[in-house]
């Protein structure tokens, strides 16, 4: 730390991102990445984009946000978009959080760096005994709620009328449901906006339309929420899409049956390494997402990590003690459980 560094941020401990080696090739089960090339069409849209950079990118995005409508059936004005949804979630700490905020203690490992940061004071709800998130505890808060929906780690996902009490019991906060993960199976509060205008349903392109390079998210909500991101949004960085991003989150929303496809590809293999890595005697939650979390009575999380390392497998092992003996592995191609799988059986049986 320079001297220069300004003394309130002196105890802030920064996200880890998960790992990107470039030593050797891995099967990247790590990062919840899509295992698939982005849409075709994106990728065209993005190259033809490309010979337009010496332009600035739209400020209102407004044929991404026109696109959008079209699709998903709302007006423009009720969606904002962003440089990945970390933006957002920022955004929202920045924005929404006078009252303080209140997430699972075991959830998306940015929104407590966003809270320290911002010096949002923030309430950690444990987890039931089954990792599920209890509801109930989030009625009546009085704080910001901020819910990733499927959690992560965990995968496990609350209805949407659960969620909706959740809603209509803090009716002076703002509760953002964080959908990262919702297309492999959960259930998207997005039908809800209509009805609550403290909701925000905040999604992203990283996952299910394999676009984590490009960082493309949105939020949507009531007018006057999105209203309010737009004025952090023009008080900190106007342009913050890009327009290659821009120009490949159009083209990539008009290909709906291409994400929907690998979106049940993904949901296919996640069953299929889940039944598999409890059949090897591993605890594996329901996940709903794309990636499984997942711990053997037998071996160590950290041990079956760096020895799926060595045998060239990434997955992610988080060092916090609470959950040091589970891993979270990236649901990827048919071809690439079936590697992770192998590989995890010749651990087991060394181990034993
Ligand atoms: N929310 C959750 C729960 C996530 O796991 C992630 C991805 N790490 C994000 C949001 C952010 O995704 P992105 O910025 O790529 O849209």
């Amino acid at each position: 730390m320079s001297r220069f560094f300004d003394p309130r941020y002196s105890g802030l401990a920064p996200y880890v991102p998960g790992e990107q080696p470039q030593d050797m090739v891995y099967i990247k089960l790590n990062t919840n990445e899509s295992p698939f090339p982005p849409s075709p069409r994106a990728v065209a849209a993005a190259a033809e984009a490309a010979g337009r950079l010496q332009l600035y990118s739209d400020p209102e995005a407004l044929a991404l946000r026109r696109e959008f409508a079209r699709i998903f059936g709302l007006e423009a004005d009720r969606v904002v978009f962003s440089n990945g949804s970390d933006e957002i979630l920022y955004w929202i700490f920045l924005a929404f959080c006078a009252d303080g905020a209140a997430f699972p203690a075991l959830s998306y490992g940015f929104y407590p760096v966003y809270g320290e940061f911002t010096g949002t004071p923030c309430t950690q709800i444990p987890l039931r005994e089954d990792y599920s998130v209890a509801p109930e505890d989030y009625y009546h808060l009085g704080k910001t709620v901020i819910l990733a929906n499927p959690n992560a780690p965990t995968g496990l996902a609350l209805s949407a009328a659960q969620i909706e009490e959740i809603l209509r019991t803090n009716p002076d906060n703002v509760v953002a449901v964080d959908e990262a993960y919702v297309d492999f199976g959960a259930e998207s509060c997005l039908p809800l906006i209509d009805r609550y205008d403290n909701l925000l349903v905040v999604q992203t392109f990283s996952k299910s339309r394999s676009m984590a390079g490009a960082r493309l998210g949105f939020a949507a909500g009531s007018r006057e929420l999105i209203e309010d991101l737009n004025r952090v949004k023009y008080s900190t960085n106007p342009y913050n899409v890009n327009s290659m991003t821009m120009a490949a989150g159009i083209a990539a929303l008009a290909d709906e049956e291409y994400t929907r496809k690998n979106c049940r590809i993904i949901a296919e293999n996640r069953d299929y390494t889940i039944a598999q890595l409890r059949a090897m005697g591993f605890f594996v939650t329901d996940s709903l997402a794309n990636f499984v979390f997942a711990r053997h009575p037998a071996v160590s999380g950290r041990t079956l990590y760096e020895k799926l390392r060595e045998r060239g497998v990434l997955v992610r092992h988080f060092s916090r003690e609470d959950i040091g003996d589970f891993n979270r592995i990236t649901v990827g191609t048919r071809e690439q459980m079936d590697i992770l799988l192998e590989k995890t059986r010749e651990i087991l049986e060394e181990t034993k």
